[in-house]
């Protein structure tokens, strides 16, 4: 699949819808608008991958909306060379965006295909995470905690204790909390022991799901 003009021009209207309804970091929206969002998707879908909207990416799970994408990218207030912690790689569309903004991304996926489709894919567009795990998200990745941040990109019953204890001290765990939908919840590390907690309004995840491994 190539990247045309036509991408390009279509990624610059997305980026301005993004802008409209809210979107501020500038990293986040330039990343947004570098990456060829169609190639995350199946041929099938390509005329709408640059619509605001969610879509399927087989194994029954969907490529995050790009609202969704951008709002989650800026509760993370990425720098350059942070260490992030990603629940649900599933496109990796999510992994590209934080990997283009230059963070070091550890991206976990419980879903054999998706884990091995994007791990093979990211890299043939230049994109390289630190790490790519097949594996459960609930779990965190404690052999390479602790984490500047973590972004959880499925809908999570409860917050895992473990990706609390992966944070750093000043991190930032962002994940959408609830059943049928989610209230994206930020949680700020503010000491060893005292967490800092601020929701951001509803949004529409499938679930974080159980290891079944
Ligand atoms: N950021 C992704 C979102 C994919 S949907 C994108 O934009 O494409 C959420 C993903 O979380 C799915 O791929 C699903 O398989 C994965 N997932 C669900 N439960 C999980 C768990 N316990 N551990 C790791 N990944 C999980």
């Amino acid at each position: 699949m190539k990247d045309t003009s036509k991408h390009q021009g279509l990624r610059n209207q997305l980026v301005k819808l993004l802008e409209e309804k809210g979107i501020t970091d500038k990293n986040v929206l330039e990343a947004i608008n570098k990456i060829p969002r169609h190639m995350f998707l199946d041929s099938g879908f390509e005329q709408y991958a640059y619509q605001d909207k969610a879509f399927p990416i087989g194994a029954g799970q969907t490529i995050s909306q790009p609202y969704t994408v951008a709002f989650q990218s800026q509760l993370l207030e990425v720098k350059k060379e942070h260490k992030i912690l990603e629940i649900g790689t599933g496109s990796g569309y999510q992994t590209a965006v934080l990997c283009r903004m230059g963070a070091k991304v550890f991206s976990v996926e419980r879903q054999l295909e998706l884990f091995k489709k994007t791990s093979r894919f990211l890299p043939t567009l230049g994109l390289n995470p630190k790490k790519f795990v097949f594996g459960d998200g609930y779990k965190g990745l404690p052999e390479d905690a602790p984490f500047d941040s973590i972004i959880v990109t499925a809908g999570a019953p409860f917050i895992p204790n473990p990706l609390m204890a992966q944070l750093k001290i000043g991190g930032r765990l962002v994940i959408p909390l609830g059943d049928k939908n989610q209230v994206m919840t930020l949680l700020v590390r503010a000491s060893e022991t005292k967490f800092v907690k601020q929701e951001f309004g509803e949004f529409r995840f499938v679930p974080l799901l159980e290891d079944k491994n």
